[in-house]
């Protein structure tokens, strides 16, 4: 059985994270359809759900890579971007700031009132509760 399905897979280009991206967002459609209440729209789900088949199954290999290429090319930033959100939310002991000069993250302890801040990369100075 399991040999079959590695033959019938054969030289098919399986399931990559644009295919998982493309699952999530079925769930999604389905979940707000629910929300809202309509049910025939949650017929949009099956959307990407038919890409994603067709994906894993296509044998057209090189042109499924480059499509994964392309929406990773979008996606790393935005999980970067997720990823630094929750580890600041995560910590409790510092506080994050922007620097109006400079644009760098910066990095102050919490709870020590209101503290004069300077940019160690361009010496803007600005006063912050922390
Ligand atoms: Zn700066």
């Amino acid at each position: 059985m399991f040999n079959r399905l590695k033959q019938f897979m054969y030289g098919r280009y399986g399931s990559d994270q644009l295919s998982m991206a493309l699952i999530i967002l079925a769930f999604v459609i389905s979940f707000i359809t629910i929300l809202i209440g309509i049910p025939f729209l949650n017929l949009i789900s099956y959307i990407p759900l038919g890409f994603v088949i067709f994906r894993t199954f296509s044998r057209n290999i090189s042109k499924r890579y480059a499509e994964n290429q392309k929406f990773l090319k979008y996606y790393y930033p935005i999980q970067t971007k997720i990823k630094t959100k929750i580890t600041r939310a995560k910590d409790k002991n510092n506080k994050y700031y922007k620097c109006k000069g400079c644009g760098a993250t910066l990095r102050v302890p919490k709870g020590k009132g209101r503290i004069d801040i300077t940019c160690p990369k361009c010496r803007t100075k600005f006063t912050k509760r922390t």
